[in-house]
C-alpha cells in the first residue's frame, strides 16, 4: 500500500466531513453527489463511465440515492468479488449548539471547541493534537473515505487487480437505511448479471473502546442485531374509587418493563460475547381524556439485541417474561386486596384476573377463526387510512392493527399481546461454518498476525453498534423469519425488507474502522494515527487475502 494514500485519506476525510449530510435532510444528497464526481474523475472510471451509478431510494420524500461503482480487475478471471460499504450521513448537530456553524469545520472546530468546557477525556484528546474533532468526521466519513481512496488504488492498477470489487456509499443510515435497503436488490442483480462470486461484505465504520481505559483497537467479524419486541396490554377498566373492580394496563406495562428492562438474562449471547440488556423506548397508555377511569390499554416496547437467538425463540422468551411479570401483579393485588377487605372488615375472595399472554399471530388467528373474511377486510381499511396518514409512523402502524384485530375479538378479558415492532435489523453470527465464513475468519486472522503494529489489534465476533452491515444476510431458518412476518404487524405493507434478496447474499460481514471516539456527541473525535495509517493498511490487506 502506497504511503500516501493515509494523507489521501486525510484530506478525503476533512473535504466530505466539510459537507453537512444529516440524515433524513435534502442535504443528504450534497455529500452524496460530491462522491459520485470523485469517482467520475477517476481514471478508471473515466474509461469506463458505466461502472459508476446512482441507486434511488425508492418512495423517498427527499429524493436521496446512494452511489454504487465497481472495479473488475483485468488479471486473470477470477469472479471473486468483495463488497465495500460505507455511509455517507450523519446525525445531527444541534448538539454543538452555538458554535453549530463549525461542526463540519474539523480545522476550525478545535479553536471553538477551547472555549467551552469540555469534559475531562475530551479535553486531553483535544490538547494532545492527536484527535480531529466534528459531526461525522468518525461516524463515518473517514471510514467511507478510506473506501473510496481505496477503490482508487485498485482501479488505478486494474492490470493486477486478479478479482472485483463493489463499492456503495450508502445514505440514509443514521435513519432507516434505505441507501443500503435499495442498494441490497442491486448487489443481488450483479451477482446474477456478472457472476460475482460475493466473499464478505466489509464496512468501515468507526470503532470505539469498549469500557474506560480500553486501549485495544478491534476489527469485528459478524454483527450485533436489533428486534423491537412490544406489548398490548388489555386491563380491565375501574372507578379510581373502586380500583381492585378493574386491573390497570399500567400495573401490568411497569410489571413487564420491571422484567425485562435492563435485566441481563434477556442480554443474548454467543462465544462469550453478550449483547447490552433490553432497554425500553416507549411506554404509555392509550386513554386519550384525563378522567377517573383506570385506562382499559397500555402498550410499550423494548430495543433488544442478538446475538444468536432467532425471532421466533425472542419471542418465547419475552412472552414467559410477561406471563411472569403479570402473574406477579395478579398476586400482589391479592395481597393487598386482602389487606383492604381485612381492614374494612369487608368478606375477601380472590380477584378474577388469569395471567394471560399471547402473540399477535395467535390474537390474529382466534378472530379470523370468529370473523372470517370480514376481519381482512376491516384491516384493509384501516391499513388504507393509515398509509395515508403521515403522522403514522411503523410502530404506530403496528400498534393501531394490534388494536383493531382485539377489538374484533369476543373475549374481552384482560390480556397481553406480544409482537414486534420496526425495525428488524438481523445478527450475524460468522460461525466458520461455512466456507465463506472460514475464509474470512483466517483472513482476518492473518491479517492481524502480520499487521505488526504498535497498536493491540484484536478480532471479537460482533460489531456492537446497530449497522447497515445486519442487510448482508438474513436468518435462513424458516421459522425465524416467518415469525418475524407474522408478529409484525405492517410487514410488506408499512415496513419491508428485501428478505429474500438478503438471504441470497448470505455474506458473512466485517468491519474495520477507524479508531476514535463519542460517536453522536459534539466531542465526536477521530484519532489520526490509527485511522489514517493502520485501518487502511488492515482493509487493504483484506480486500488482497479475500481475493486470492
Ligand atoms: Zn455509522
Amino acid at each position: 500500500m502506497n504511503k500516501d494514500l493515509g494523507r489521501k485519506i486525510r484530506d478525503l476525510t476533512i473535504e466530505l466531513t466539510g459537507i453537512r449530510s444529516v440524515v433524513g435532510t435534502r442535504e443528504e444528497n450534497n455529500v452524496v453527489e460530491r462522491i459520485y464526481e470523485k469517482f467520475t474523475n477517476m481514471k478508471y472510471f473515466k474509461e469506463n463511465p458505466n461502472m459508476v451509478r446512482f441507486v434511488h431510494v425508492k418512495d423517498d420524500p427527499f429524493n436521496r440515492k446512494s452511489v454504487l461503482a465497481i472495479v473488475k480487475g483485468k488479471k486473470g478471471n477470477s469472479k471473486k468479488t468483495v463488497v465495500l460499504i460505507g455511509h455517507t450521513d450523519t446525525v445531527g448537530i444541534s448538539d454543538y449548539g452555538i458554535i453549530g456553524e463549525y461542526a463540519t469545520k474539523p480545522l476550525e472546530l478545535k479553536d471553538k471547541l477551547k472555549t467551552l468546557s469540555l469534559p475531562e477525556e475530551a479535553l486531553k484528546d483535544l490538547e494532545s493534537g492527536k484527535y480531529l474533532f466534528g459531526r461525522g468526521i468518525f461516524d463515518m466519513k473517514c471510514g467511507t473515505s478510506t473506501l473510496i481512496t481505496m477503490m482508487e488504488a485498485f482501479s488505478d492498477d486494474v492490470e493486477n487487480l486478479e478479482g472485483n470489487l463493489v463499492f456503495a456509499a450508502v445514505c440514509d443510515e443514521e435513519g432507516n437505511s434505505g441507501g443500503m435497503l435499495n442498494v441490497v436488490p442491486e448487489l443481488v442483480k450483479l451477482m446474477k448479471e456478472e457472476g460475482f462470486e460475493y466473499q464478505a461484505l466489509i464496512d468501515t465504520d468507526y470503532m470505539a473502546p469498549r469500557y474506560e481505559g480500553d486501549n485495544s483497537r478491534y476489527i469485528y467479524v459478524g454483527t450485533v442485531g436489533k428486534i423491537m419486541p412490544s406489548f398490548y396490554i388489555v386491563g380491565s377498566e375501574a372507578h379510581g374509587g373502586d380500583p381492585f373492580r378493574g386491573i390497570d394496563p399500567n400495573h401490568i406495562s411497569s410489571a413487564i418493563l420491571e422484567e425485562i428492562d435492563f435485566n441481563m438474562k434477556y442480554a443474548d449471547e454467543a462465544e462469550g460475547e453478550v449483547t447490552v440488556p433490553p432497554i425500553s423506548l416507549r411506554q404509555q397508555d392509550l386513554k386519550p381524556e384525563y378522567s377517573v377511569q383506570t385506562a382499559r390499554t397500555s402498550y410499550l416496547y423494548f430495543n433488544f439485541g442478538t446475538h444468536s437467538s432467532t425471532p421466533d425463540e425472542i419471542l418465547k422468551k419475552v412472552k414467559e417474561g410477561a406471563k411472569l411479570a403479570f402473574q406477579k401483579v395478579i398476586d400482589a393485588l391479592n395481597v393487598e386486596y386482602e389487606k383492604y377487605c381485612k381492614a374494612n372488615n369487608f368478606p375477601f375472595e380472590k380477584l378474577p384476573w388469569k395471567a394471560r399472554v399471547m402473540s399477535y399471530e395467535e390474537l390474529y388467528n382466534k378472530v379470523k377463526e370468529e370473523k372470517g373474511e370480514e376481519l381482512d377486510k376491516a384491516l384493509n381499511e384501516l391499513s388504507e387510512k393509515l398509509l395515508k396518514d403521515e403522522n403514522v409512523d411503523e410502530r404506530v402502524y403496528a400498534l393501531k392493527t394490534v388494536e383493531t384485530v382485539h377489538s374484533m375479538w369476543s373475549d374481552k378479558d384482560p390480556v397481553v399481546i406480544a409482537y414486534f415492532s420496526p425495525p428488524y435489523y438481523p445478527h450475524i453470527y460468522v460461525k466458520g461454518e461455512t466456507e465463506l465464513e472460514k475464509k474470512l475468519l483466517d483472513v482476518v486472522n492473518k491479517v492481524i498476525t502480520n499487521a505488526e503494529s504498535k497498536y493491540d489489534i484484536k478480532m471479537k465476533k460482533f460489531y456492537p453498534y446497530i449497522s447497515d452491515l445486519s442487510y448482508g444476510a438474513a436468518p435462513r431458518e424458516a421459522n425465524a423469519i416467518q415469525s418475524l412476518k407474522n408478529n409484525m404487524p405492517g410487514f410488506g405493507v408499512k415496513y419491508d425488507l428485501p428478505l429474500e434478496d438478503m438471504q441470497t447474499l448470505n455474506l458473512p460481514v466485517v468491519n474495520i474502522g477507524p479508531f476514535g471516539k463519542d460517536a453522536h456527541k459534539y466531542t465526536e473525535r477521530l484519532e489520526e494515527d490509527y485511522s489514517f495509517n493502520v485501518a487502511p493498511k488492515l482493509v487493504y490487506e483484506t480486500i488482497v487475502n479475500l481475493l486470492k
